[in-house]
């Protein structure tokens, strides 16, 4: 996945995230202060209301002494006293308790007395105005007293409870709690005379004053009285005052307070960090899993890149090349071109691995790998399958771009390395296949490589083979080939041939044991075929120990003659090699000094402590070291004074280039100086000719092996030929 699409699908989330829990905490305190703010609305009502019908009550008490006593009953009822009705019921009403209307109305309902804003007025004509809305109120006390238990004076109990009705009325105008009082005996010193006793109307204004008063009372603001029901504002409170029947006369309403939004004007400032800090928590956390996706996308990639590439050249691995190569292989069916793919192996990459350690091994291949990269193509892919293998696809290919990027690559993978260890000497084989798009696949152009790459290694390595059909023959064989030295060592079939070594004098010294193999059907195959073959497949060990074993027996016939015998480099790297060797002498009795060890100069190849530990071995128990083909490897000077050797045997090529080549003259005569300066001993092998042996002589060297002092031959051969030489040079 893109990083830009990944930020974008981690950017969409956490915002909404953001945005949606800001949203969310508004809305909840919004909700919730809204309701508060109902609430209180509701409470501070239901407060008015009872608050009202406290008035009403308090209204009511304030009348209640002037009309429930004895001395009413005897100057309203008995007998009616104008003026006391004057100055008990108006005055004293009025100025006392500011009732704007006062009324005495007698047994009948009758009005007797009235008082309206303090003076006294018309009785009938002040009441009328009034007469239907008290009608209902003195209905109620009517019922009321005729309800009554009959009064009898209690000596000095109270004989009645008041006997009340109060509702809300609207007269000329204006707003009254009217009130109707029975008048009643308060100890009973007087009765009423008659059935029916007067009625005390009052009328409390609900004006301005009651609205002051109410106001501080009960903490309101802008309270205000309005006529009929009134429509409340939004956020407006209101109580209905109703008319004894229920219809709504009037409305209070006022302000009512607005705790909730109070509560959010206060805590405004305080969310709105929260707010806040919830939108850069939000961001952080944007921030934070940004950085980390970026983090998994580079890991991924660096995952990916691990998974198809190779860590020590950066180069694409085996997975990565084959999926290149079938994706060429498709491209070229639907073009119908070629591709060629080109395998390739670095030569004796294993010796320097094994001498110089895996250190210098790997700074070969990084070397290899960079000089590789340098030749290919930008279009070519070039790959390192593992070891030291390396392959490239080069696409649209003819045989002649084959061959020539072939070339070019042994060119390049040719001469030294200077490495931290010492210097290497770098070579490359390369197997070529072209492959026409529909005849084969990725494994199949992997395998017809190999064994072009197999072919050129067998014609002498450092150079390119072209895949040809017979080649899957020649595999067939190899392997056939391999089974069958397989089962000659199993069942014994292996023998040695013996060659002389001999002295300026001709006399026979030593002999050199050669494997010999007599295929039943191939006939006789030379070990330079089946040694490596045994190297490569594991038999070495085997074969090794066999020759060992038979050549330490046979010596015994021959007491007087030195005994060689090969040793590979790959018999030295064996973990109980010197114990093998050792319990071969016990059980065979020979004696070691009889016998000299021939090993390749690639044995020394670079300071290896197991090699140089295992050779110092040998020749403690007693052997002695030869060094075989001298010249024809790494030959350093400093491995020949490091290392425990006796003897370097100059190779063949050498001296059948004596009396040819003058190079080849002064070349053996600086080995035999060499070898006189360390105190070396020193032999020539491949001497065909006398001249070859003249030449030797005259240079210094005064031992010889080779065809004119005597091919290999068998044990019984020997015997004979040691017999002679016994006979002619009789033991000391
Ligand atoms: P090498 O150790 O250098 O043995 C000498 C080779 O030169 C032998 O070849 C021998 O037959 C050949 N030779 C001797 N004199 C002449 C001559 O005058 N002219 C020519 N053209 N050749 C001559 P061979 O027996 O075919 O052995 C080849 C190689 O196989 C040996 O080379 C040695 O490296 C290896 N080998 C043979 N036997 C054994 C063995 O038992 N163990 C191991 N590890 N290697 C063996
Ligand atoms: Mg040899
Ligand atoms: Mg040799």
């Amino acid at each position: 996945m893109k990083s830009e699409t990944l930020q974008l699908r981690l950017v969409g989330p956490t915002l909404l995230v953001g945005v949606l829990s800001a949203a969310v905490l508004m809305l909840f305190l919004l909700t919730l202060s809204g309701r508060a703010d109902m609430e209180a609305q509701a409470r501070e009502e239901r407060l008015v209301a009872n608050g009202v019908a406290g008035r009403i009550a308090e209204i009511e008490h304030a009348v209640t002494p002037q009309t429930v006593w004895d001395d009413a009953v005897a100057h309203l009822d008995n007998a009616f006293d104008p003026a006391w009705a004057r100055a008990n019921i108006g005055q004293f009403l009025w100025q006392t308790g500011g009732f704007a209307a006062t009324f005495v109305l007698d047994a009948a309902a009758q009005p007797r007395f009235a008082m309206i804003d303090g003076a006294e007025a018309s009785a009938s004509a002040a009441f009328a105005p009034f007469a239907a809305q008290a009608a209902g109120l003195i209905a109620d006390v009517r019922a009321a007293e005729a309800g009554r238990a009959p009064l009898r004076p209690a000596g000095g109990a109270m004989v009645a409870a008041p006997i009340q009705s109060s509702a809300v009325a609207v007269v000329g105008g204006r707003f009254f709690v009217l009130t109707a009082t029975l008048v009643q005996p308060d100890f009973g010193s007087r009765l009423p005379k008659g059935a029916t006793a007067p009625i005390v109307l009052t009328g409390a204004e609900l004006g301005g004053d009651f609205l002051r008063a109410f106001e501080r009372r009960f903490l309101l603001r802008n309270l205000g009285l309005h006529a009929g029901a009134f429509d409340a504002g939004p956020g407006e409170a209101h109580v209905a005052l109703r008319a004894r029947g229920g219809e709504v006369l009037a409305t209070l309403a006022w302000a009512p307070e607005h705790p909730g939004a109070a509560m959010l004007r206060q805590a405004i400032v305080p969310i709105m960090l929260v707010v806040i800090g919830l939108v850069a928590i939000s961001y952080l956390l944007f921030r934070g899993s940004r950085r980390m996706a970026h983090s998994l996308i580079v890991s991924e990639a660096r995952a990916m890149h691990l998974a198809q590439h190779d860590a020590l050249t950066g180069l694409p691995n085996r997975l990565h090349f084959t999926e290149r190569l079938s994706h060429a292989l498709e491209r070229a069916r639907r073009t119908g071109g070629e591709i060629a793919v080109l395998c390739l192996d670095l030569d004796r990459f294993k010796e320097v691995n094994d001498t110089l350690g895996h250190h210098c091994g790997d700074e070969l291949i990084r070397e290899a790998a960079r000089r590789l990269a340098m030749t290919c193509r930008a279009s070519d892919s070039l790959a390192r399958l593992g070891g030291d293998e390396f392959a490239i696809v080069q696409t649209d290919a003819t045989a002649h771009s084959a061959a020539i990027l072939a070339r070019r690559v042994v060119e390049t993978l040719s001469g030294a390395v200077e490495l931290p260890a010492g210097r290497a000497f770098l070579s490359c084989s390369v197997g070529v296949t072209l492959v026409a798009s529909a005849e084969a696949d990725a494994t199949e152009a992997m395998r017809q490589a190999d064994l072009a790459l197999y072919r050129a290694k067998e014609r002498g390595r450092a150079q390119f083979c072209f895949f040809e059909v017979e080649m899957d023959a020649a595999l067939r064989a190899r392997r056939v080939l391999e089974q069958d030295l397989r089962d000659a060592l199993a069942n014994g079939d292996l023998e040695l041939a013996y060659q002389p070594q001999v002295n300026a004098r001709g006399v026979v010294t030593g002999l050199e044991a050669l494997a010999r193999w007599t295929h039943p059907r191939r006939g006789p195959i030379s070990p330079s075929v089946f040694v490596p073959v045994a190297e490569e497949c594991g038999l070495i060990e085997q074969l090794g120990m066999f020759a060992m074993r038979r050549a330490f027996l046979d010596s015994r016939r021959w007491p007087n003659l030195r005994m060689s015998i090969n040793i590979s480099a790959h018999q030295l790297r064996m973990r109980d090699f010197i114990e093998r060797v050792a319990e071969l002498v016990r059980e065979t009795s020979i004696d070691p000094m009889r016998i000299e060890l021939e090993i390749t100069e690639g044995v020394l190849l670079g300071d290896d402590p197991e090699t140089h530990a295992a050779l110092q071995r040998l020749r403690q128990m007693g052997f002695s070291l030869a060094l075989d083909d001298f010249g024809t490897g790494y030959s350093s000077l400093s491995y020949l004074r490091r290392f425990p050797v006796n003897k370097i045997k100059i190779d063949r090529s050498f001296v059948a280039s004596l009396g040819l080549d003058s190079e080849a003259d002064a070349v053996v005569a600086a080995i035999v100086k060499l070898a006189r300066a360390l105190n070396l001993g020193i032999i020539a092998e491949g001497v065909e000719t006398n001249a070859q042996r003249k030449r030797l002589m005259s240079a210094g060297c005064d031992e010889f092996q080779g065809f004119l002092t005597g091919r290999p031959a068998t044990a019984a051969e020997i015997d004979a030929l040691n017999a002679a030489v016994c006979e002619a040079v009789p033991a000391a």
